[in-house]
Order: C-alpha cells, then sequence, then structure tokens
C-alpha cells in the first residue's frame, strides 16, 4: 500500500469521534454539504445511482447522498475509526443503502473497475503522496458515461494566507496542521492528472468563505478551495 501517509491517518484516527459533532473541527465539513451535493446532484442526479465516496471519512457526504436517494452508496477510507463511526451513525439513522469499506481507491479499483455511476473524492487528494494515484483508481472506478467528483485547495500565496493562516491559525475553524501547503493541488495540475486518465472535464466551481457571515458559497473564484466535475466517456 503506497500511496497512503500514515501521518495523515493518524490526524483524522485523533478526532474521529468528533465526526458528527457540527462543532468541531469537522464543522466547515458539515456546513459546505448540503453546497456540494446540490451542485453534483444537479449535474449527475444520484437518485437510483450506485455511488461510491473516496475517502469518506465518518460519512457526511456518503450518507446525505444515500437520504437523497442514491441506490447504493459504498464510502471507502484507510481510517478504520473513521469507518466505524460512520457505520454507527448510519445505523443510527437507518440507512439500508448504504456501507463502508476499508480499502485504498486503488485496491477497489483492481478488485472493480467500472463499477459506479459517480465517484466523489472530496477534501482528500490534498493528504496523499500521490494524487495523480487517487486520480487513475477514481477514472477506473466509474462506468463509461458516468461522473467522478473532486475537491481540494489551490495552491498559491493567497489559497496559504486563507486555508493554513487564516483558517489554522486565526479563524481556528481547523486544527493547526491540519493541511500542508505542498500538498495543495493548482486547478491546472488536477485538470491534468484528470485528462492524463482519459476523464472530460464538465465544471469547476471555486468555494468561498465569508467570516463576517461565517458563510460558504460556490462562486467562479477557484484561487482557494475548489471542485471540479469530470464524466469518462462513453455510456
Ligand atoms: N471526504 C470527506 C472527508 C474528508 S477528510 C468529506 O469531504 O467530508 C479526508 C479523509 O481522507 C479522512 O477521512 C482520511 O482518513 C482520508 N484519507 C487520507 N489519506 C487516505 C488514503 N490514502 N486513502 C483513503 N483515505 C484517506
Amino acid at each position: 500500500m503506497s500511496n497512503v501517509d500514515p501521518h495523515e491517518l493518524e490526524k483524522f484516527s485523533a478526532a474521529a469521534h468528533r465526526w458528527w459533532d457540527k462543532d468541531s473541527e469537522f464543522r466547515p465539513l458539515h456546513e459546505i454539504n448540503p453546497l456540494r451535493l446540490a451542485w453534483l446532484d444537479r449535474l449527475a442526479s444520484i437518485r437510483g445511482k450506485r455511488v461510491l465516496d473516496v475517502g469518506c471519512g465518518g460519512g457526511i457526504l456518503a450518507e446525505a447522498m444515500a437520504t437523497h436517494g442514491a441506490a447504493a452508496v459504498t464510502g471507502i477510507d484507510l481510517g478504520s475509526k473513521a469507518l466505524g463511526v460512520a457505520r454507527l451513525h448510519a445505523l443510527e439513522s437507518g440507512l439500508e443503502n448504504l456501507d463502508y469499506v476499508e480499502i485504498s481507491a486503488e485496491a477497489l479499483a483492481a478488485a472493480q473497475p467500472a463499477s459506479f455511476d459517480v465517484v466523489t473524492c472530496m477534501e482528500m487528494l490534498e493528504h496523499v503522496p500521490n494524487p495523480a494515484s487517487t486520480v487513475q483508481a477514481c477514472a477506473d472506478l466509474v462506468r463509461p458515461g458516468g461522473w467522478v467528483f473532486f475537491s481540494t485547495i489551490n495552491r498559491n500565496p493567497k489559497a496559504f494566507l486563507l486555508a493554513i493562516v487564516g483558517a489554522e491559525y486565526l479563524l481556528k475553524l481547523l486544527p493547526r496542521g491540519t493541511h500542508e501547503y505542498d500538498r495543495f493541488l493548482r486547478p491546472s495540475e488536477l485538470a491534468h492528472h484528470v485528462r492524463r486518465v482519459g476523464l472530460e472535464l464538465i465544471d469547476s466551481q471555486g468555494l468561498s468563505y465569508n467570516p463576517v457571515t461565517r458563510r460558504y458559497r460556490l462562486a467562479p473564484d477557484t484561487s482557494v478551495n475548489y471542485l471540479i466535475a469530470c464524466r469518462k466517456p462513453g455510456r
């Protein structure tokens, strides 16, 4: 298993019991969840679809997609504590179209290629040593004609200032050390990885935070946090 940074997994493991605490460091993920769900559903209409969520953590997005009418949602992660929390929460929510597996995207892609209609991989690429390998795995996992969604953080002085200095040091939205600047990905780099594996880039959105209103919104500005939607050609 090569495309994993044990130090990253440990950071998430230490916080795992707080995944569903909306006042914890996971608050930003809870707050952006309705925005990203509405956006991806508008493009890929997840009702009745087989969906895979890569790097699902405690299941914030996976569970929302299951509630939103996906036929089946599989969440995968390498953090076993997060998966334990996700399974328990799904049980409490009474969701039966949702399951969680501890496996890497690369290993699942080798075992079950082209078996999902929609693959999501949110806020995870900036935590792995080889994001191109994760992008390849996601492309392999989706069926022809299916959709793949990524979100991550741009790499430039403004992103450093807002995503690290602002979010971790000034506003304290995230614990210090959550993100490493060197792992941030420019949209052009992500677009390169995506095209290299034969995915077609369909849409991109920026995610911006207003510290005064404390609200997130989707907007064209991709200079800090951003999301992209891709499609695998064919049908
Ligand atoms: N996608 C979720 C959680 C993002 S947090 C959401 O947006 O709500 C990042 C997650 O990536 C954590 O759960 C962490 O355990 C996971 N992760 C980090 N490296 C990973 C790897 N190599 N393979 C799978 N998951 C990984």
